[in-house]
């Protein structure tokens, strides 16, 4: 390995492509004369799949453009070890998620705010997710209609979407037209980032469209950061490994670490910054003492009910191997047809206990089992169509902790997540389970089916729902908290306010990892807000007005 003489001196240098990377990238340059390098460990968001919305699933099993981390077995979850992906590509997790486009409650930012943050409340917040969008329905007080994020209500045609609504109303349970704006809680229709029948991550909002306008970022993929260089107490840059070469590259102004959840810890640790025992373990020479690294982390866990379709669905039709074939040409070539969507299109945000001040569940309905794939008989015979729910936890009270298994920058971090190890959180996911099986047994979704597969019937107490979740329970990809934004006086806070790192000069954090705790949805458009209103903080620009709606 040797260092190397291109280009190596960047206003700044960003680690991570990803949600909030792309953004980073796109707003700084939008100041005359600005570079910034980003340094990224996945390659070009080329592969085709991954700009195909129904090819989600398939994407996220077979984990190609992915870290392919998995958490440590616990008793907790019946010693599984459970995937946790995490996108490893231009655009990050964003060129691998679900597309759902959720923004959380507004008393999640309000909480942050009644914490210390007070430029971080939901009046603060609105605003840059405000700018962030180019909503179908164009703007209003809550939705944005001119920023460079699409967002749509995605329409799959399968009518068991409407009769989930319908069996949501027949239960009791609230509608709300848009759970982005004024009212969270109730039944809705999903929305997704989509553009032009086309994934619409962070790389193809922000980056692809700041490249084309001939901003002056250069990407550097396949490239893995090793270390943050220091002078003194000062961050100066990142050295890392391309395709076999070590290179030092320097930021004149700041280094932006984007990483996510899991690597940004991991890098500050490689880097000399985190538990100082810990780090000592391992060989590492401690620059600070920064126990609070890796700590607090959080994630959104759910388990599912299940029911059998009398009838196979449209996707079901859909997929037999000769019609996707052609359905995923159209989608890749002319963004249309059934690929160019999502199936998914119902989800609910709902109180487990009317004391509860937010939707404290979200249930997540799909339109046919997870085994459903590709198929074609009499060589491959079609799955047994279905239909089903998961209810996920939105607050979880438990907190797990990432710490370094080696001193090697390839090797994976330990991720030790402690999921149930509060009572409250299995009893949420209970709950849902329940309200979910109300929703089942609803007259507009009898005529699908509604045979319950899982659980099953006969588990009906407490104990028999706890033993399911535990063994059955999956995350929705959302850990976060890792290092934590606060105000000054919190010692639990690795970032303060404005996400610079407490204790080092010319170093932020900027991605899922600041966030204090989790917020009631899914975090790609939370992530890419707090992006958004890092950038103008970063450029010294006056935050956008406070909205108070
Ligand atoms: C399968 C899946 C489904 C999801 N579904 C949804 C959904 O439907 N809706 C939603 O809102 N959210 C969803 N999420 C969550 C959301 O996409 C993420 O929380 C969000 O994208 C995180 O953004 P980030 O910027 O923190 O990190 P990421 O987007 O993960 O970006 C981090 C980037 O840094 C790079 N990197 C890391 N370490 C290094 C290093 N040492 N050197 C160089 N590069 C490095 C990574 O390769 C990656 O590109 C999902 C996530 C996954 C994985």
């Amino acid at each position: 390995m040797s260092e190397h003489n291109e280009r190596n001196n960047y206003d700044y240098v960003i680690v991570g492509a990803g949600s909030a990377g792309c953004t980073l990238a796109s707003r700084l340059t939008e100041d005359k004369g600005v570079s910034v390098l980003v340094i990224e460990a996945g390659k070009w968001d080329r592969d085709p799949w991954l700009h195909i919305p129904l090819a989600w699933g398939r994407n996220v099993l077979q984990r190609r453009a992915d870290w392919n981390y998995s958490m440590q077995p616990e008793p907790g979850t019946a010693n599984r070890a459970i995937a946790i992906n995490r996108g490893k590509v231009v655009g990050g997790s964003s060129s691998i998620n679900g597309l759902a486009y959720v923004r959380g409650h507004r008393g999640d930012y309000d909480r942050w705010a009644d914490r210390g943050l007070d430029q971080w409340s939901y009046a603060h917040v609105l605003p840059y997710f405000r700018k962030q969008e180019r909503w179908e329905g164009g703007a209003n007080a809550y939705r944005g209609g001119d920023g460079p994020l699409s967002t749509i209500f995605p329409d799959s045609k399968d009518p068991i979407n409407d009769a989930i609504i319908e069996a949501g109303k027949r239960a009791g349970f609230p509608f709300t037209p848009d759970y982005n704006g004024a009212q969270q809680e109730g039944f809705c229709r999903s929305q997704s980032t989509i553009k032009d029948g086309r994934r619409c991550s962070a790389a193809v909002a922000y980056l692809h469209p700041a490249l084309a306008r001939g901003a002056d970022i250069t990407v550097e993929t396949e490239a893995l950061a090793h270390r943050i260089v220091f002078e003194g107490a000062r961050a100066v840059g990142i050295q890392y490994e391309q395709r076999g070469q070590m290179k030092i590259a320097r930021a004149a102004r700041e280094v932006i670490l984007s990483g996510g959840a899991i690597n940004s810890p991991q890098l500050l640790m490689l880097s000399g910054i985190g538990d100082g025992d810990e780090l000592k373990r391992h060989g590492i020479a401690v620059k600070l003492h920064q126990p609070a690294i890796g700590k607090n982390l959080q994630d959104h866990m759910g388990a599912s009910v299940d029911a059998f379709r009398t009838e196979p669905g449209p996707l079901q039709k859909g997929l037999r191997l000769d019609r996707i074939a052609i359905d995923i040409a159209r989608a890749h070539f002319f963004g249309t047809g059934p690929a160019a969507t999502v199936m998914n299109n119902v989800q609910a945000y709902l109180k487990s206990d009317p004391a509860e001040k937010m939707p404290d569940v979200q249930l997540l309905f799909r339109v046919a089992p997870l085994d459903a794939g590709p198929y074609l008989p009499p060589f491959k015979p079609a799955y047994l169509d279905g239909y089903g729910v998961r209810a996920v936890v939105l607050r979880p009270e438990s907190r797990g902790k990432l710490s370094l298994a080696s001193a090697d920058p390839h090797a994976a971090i330990r991720i030790e997540p402690n999921f149930f190890s509060r009572d409250k959180d299995l009893k949420v996911i209970r709950d849902g389970m329940r309200m979910a099986r109300e929703v089942f047994a609803q007259a507009p979704l009898r005529r699908f089916g509604g045979v319950e597969s899982a659980p099953g019937r006969e588990k009906q107490s407490d104990a028999e729902l706890d033993a399911y979740i535990r063994a059955t329970a999956t995350t929705v990809y959302h850990p976060l908290g890792t290092c934590k934004m606060g105000a000054a006086r919190d010692d639990s806070a690795v970032v303060d306010p404005e996400l610079k790192l407490k204790g080092i000069d010319g170093l932020r954090v900027v991605d899922a990892s600041v966030m204090p705790d989790l917020v009631g949805g899914n975090i790609n458009a939370p992530v890419i807000m707090i992006a958004e209103k890092a950038a103008d903080m970063i450029r010294g620009r006056q935050p956008l007005a406070p909205v108070n709606v």
